[in-house]
Parts: structure tokens; C-alpha cells; sequence
């Protein structure tokens, strides 16, 4: 097996890793003050969630005008997008249970519902927002349908950047809770076919994973950094460095392992979603999510112990990205229902029968 970078990636990392020290870490010490700080850096390279999985629906689904009017602007950074489809009073474990509605009226999609953790909504130009379109259809899947709504149509509006652990953020480092109230608007805003929500859902769900563990590794990557540094400087006594303790070579060797293991990991489910498609990929991309988050934070957590009390301030990233990640082991669905979704694949093929009792 061939581990090295393609070329074509080779070529473009010296310029990658120039700009992440030059242009990005020296801005790591003002990250408590919030997102705005990084956000003219990262509109440059324009790879951000929910972005990029918006425009990666947008191609793949979008009509030529949607694409003419959305995407065009979103993949040139003019604008920015958020997806809404979590619902405060429902489970979002469960998307097929959801109340959000939307109805034909003539040529309008009427909407109306109440969502939360929409992420960056505060000042993004749209949402595309998942709702029941068809709420009697026998196959619970096809019952939603994604809808492009822009921000500023009557009936939208963004009730609060939701507090999370401590903060509620601004622009795109936020979560909004955003009230859908006779929302109209134009039939053609449908994305994709009536029903075809889940299906849309799923095509952006695949590789948003990918982008996120990969996303994880780089705070892996950089907290290790970090803990090695702090190895290698602090002093428990005059000339004895903390990385002669056991325990912290201990916390370098797991570590450097299992972010090697995580990354090897996604490398295999990348791989396997270009060979054999998301379908089919879809228990690699399980397990990378819960398994890449969990390791995040484990290497996060052995970083802020080996810093002390430094460890737990606003002067490393280390705590801003431990308050801010623990949500990596819910978003994107929580670990338990793609532990269990791995699980029972594996345990049918072996004859367990499934919930309704056949094979
Ligand atoms: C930081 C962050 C950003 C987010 N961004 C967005 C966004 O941009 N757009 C959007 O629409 N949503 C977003 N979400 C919402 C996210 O998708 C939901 O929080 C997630 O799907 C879980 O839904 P829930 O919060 O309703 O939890 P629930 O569905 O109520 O589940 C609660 C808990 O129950 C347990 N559980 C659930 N199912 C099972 C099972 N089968 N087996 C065992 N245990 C189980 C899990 O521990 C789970 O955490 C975001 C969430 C976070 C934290």
C-alpha cells in the first residue's frame, strides 16, 4: 500500500503549512476573543463547516439557476451559508421525527417550524432548512425535503446565538436558534426532488465527516505539539524537564499513536467512499466520526494536564478547543448511534434479526 501524498498535494503543502504558522498560529492567543479574529484568514482558504458541505450539496443537487444564484458566491467566499435541520423539541438522534413543516401554496414553499444549533446562521446569506413535506408518506424517509431559504425573507428570525459552555460566539462561530414563522418562498427553492431530504442529508453527510475528523486531527496535531513543547521546557526542577517523567512519555507515545491510528483510519474511509461510494462506505465513515472524536479528546485533555493550571487558561488554545470540541462527540450524530448503527451491520450479517423481527 502507497502511504505517501500525492503530488499534486505534496505541491501545495509547503504553502499550506506556511500560511497555518505564519498567517494562523500567531493569532492562537487572541482566540478567546472570539471567531473574528481568525474569520478574515479562514475566508481565504473558505473550507469552514457548513459551508462546504452547503456547496457540496449545491453542486451535486442544485439546479442551474440555484447554482447560478448560491453557489457561485458561497464558493467564492462572497457569502456565507448555514444549515438547519435540528429541532429543540425533537431528537435529532432521530431526524425522520421532526416538526418542522413545509406546504405548497401556489408557487411558495410556506415553512414553518423552530430549529436550533443551526451553526453560523448569524450572518449567513442562507439556510437550507430540512422540513416535512410529505408528512403521511409510508416511508418515513422520503416525508422531508431541503428547502434554500434566505436569511433576510420575512418570518426568519435568528432568536439567539445559543450560550455553549459559556459562550454564545458571534458570526460564524455560533450556534443559532432560529424561529421559522410563515416563511414563503419560491417553489423553485426546493432542493433537489420533494422527499429527498434524507437522501441530500446523507450525500453531505459522507465526506462533512471527513472534513471534520480531518478538521480534529489538525487540533490533535497541533495539541501535541504543544505537549511536547511543554515536555520538553518546563522544569520540575533546575535541569529536570516534565518529559523525563514516566507518565508523560506515556501521554506522548498513546497519543502520537493514536493520531497516526486515527489518521490512517480516515485516509481508509476517503478511500473507500472514492472507490465504493458513501453507501457503501458508510460504517468507515461511522467509525471515523466516534473514534477521531474521542481521540481529540483524550490528546486535548493529556495536553491541559501536562500545562497545569496553564492548561485550563485562555493562554493556549488548548481549553478554548476543549470547551468548543466536546461538542465533536454529538454534532454529526452522537457517538452511540454510530456505535450502534456499526454494530448491528455487523452482528446482521451474522443473523441478528433486526427490530421487526426479520433477518
Ligand atoms: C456544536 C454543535 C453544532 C451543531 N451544528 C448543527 C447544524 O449546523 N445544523 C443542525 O441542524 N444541527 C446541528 N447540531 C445538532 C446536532 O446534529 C444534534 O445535537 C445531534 O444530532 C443530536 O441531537 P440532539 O441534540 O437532539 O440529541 P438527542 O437526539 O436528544 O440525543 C441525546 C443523546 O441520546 C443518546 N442517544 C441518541 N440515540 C442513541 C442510540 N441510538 N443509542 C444510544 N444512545 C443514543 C446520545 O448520547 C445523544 O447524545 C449541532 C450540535 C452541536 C453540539
Amino acid at each position: 500500500m502507497d502511504f505517501s501524498t500525492p503530488s499534486r498535494v505534496a505541491d501545495l503543502l509547503p504553502a499550506i503549512r506556511a500560511f497555518v504558522t505564519e498567517r494562523i498560529q500567531p493569532l492562537e492567543k487572541r482566540m478567546p476573543e472570539g471567531w473574528s479574529v481568525l474569520e478574515p484568514e479562514l475566508e481565504r482558504i473558505h473550507c469552514q463547516a457548513p459551508d462546504v458541505g452547503n456547496m457540496e450539496i449545491l453542486h451535486e443537487f442544485g439546479t442551474a439557476e440555484q447554482k447560478r444564484t448560491w453557489l457561485e458566491p458561497l464558493a467564492a467566499g462572497r457569502i456565507r451559508s448555514c444549515f438547519s435541520m435540528t429541532e429543540p423539541a425533537m431528537p435529532g438522534s432521530n431526524p425522520a421525527w421532526m416538526a418542522t413543516r413545509a406546504r405548497l401554496d401556489g408557487d411558495s414553499w410556506v415553512i414553518d417550524g423552530r430549529k436550533w444549533f443551526t451553526t453560523a446562521a448569524e450572518g449567513a446569506r442562507i439556510a437550507i432548512v430540512m422540513a416535512v413535506t410529505d408528512p403521511e408518506a409510508q416511508n418515513v424517509y422520503t416525508r422531508a425535503s431541503q428547502i434554500i431559504v434566505p436569511m433576510d425573507t420575512p418570518g426568519v428570525r435568528l432568536l439567539r446565538n445559543i450560550p455553549v459552555m459559556g459562550e454564545a460566539g458571534g458570526g460564524w462561530a455560533s450556534h443559532g436558534e432560529i424561529a421559522y414563522e410563515d416563511v414563503r418562498v419560491p417553489r423553485a427553492n426546493l432542493l433537489g426532488d420533494q422527499g429527498a431530504g434524507f437522501v441530500i442529508a446523507q450525500a453531505r453527510l459522507g465526506p462533512g465527516r471527513i472534513h471534520h475528523c480531518m478538521r480534529w486531527i489538525g487540533i490533535c496535531q497541533r495539541a501535541f505539539d504543544l505537549l511536547c513543547e511543554r515536555a520538553v521546557s518546563r522544569e520540575m526542577s533546575p535541569g529536570r524537564p516534565l518529559g523525563l517523567k514516566g507518565t508523560i512519555q506515556q501521554w506522548i507515545a498513546e497519543s502520537r499513536a493514536e493520531i497516526d491510528a486515527a489518521r490512517l483510519l480516515v485516509l481508509h474511509a476517503a478511500w473507500r467512499i472514492d472507490r465504493d461510494g458513501a453507501h457503501a462506505a458508510r460504517d468507515d465513515i461511522s467509525m471515523i466520526k466516534f473514534v477521531v472524536a474521542n481521540t481529540l479528546f483524550r490528546v486535548l485533555d493529556r495536553a491541559i494536564q501536562a500545562h497545569g493550571a496553564l492548561g485550563i487558561t485562555d493562554d493556549t488554545p488548548l481549553a478554548w478547543w476543549f470547551r468548543h470540541e466536546r461538542g465533536a462527540r454529538i454534532y454529526d450524530g452522537p457517538d452511540e448511534v454510530h456505535q450502534a448503527a456499526v454494530a448491528r451491520h455487523i452482528l446482521r450479517a451474522r443473523g441478528l434479526p433486526d427490530r421487526r423481527g426479520g433477518a
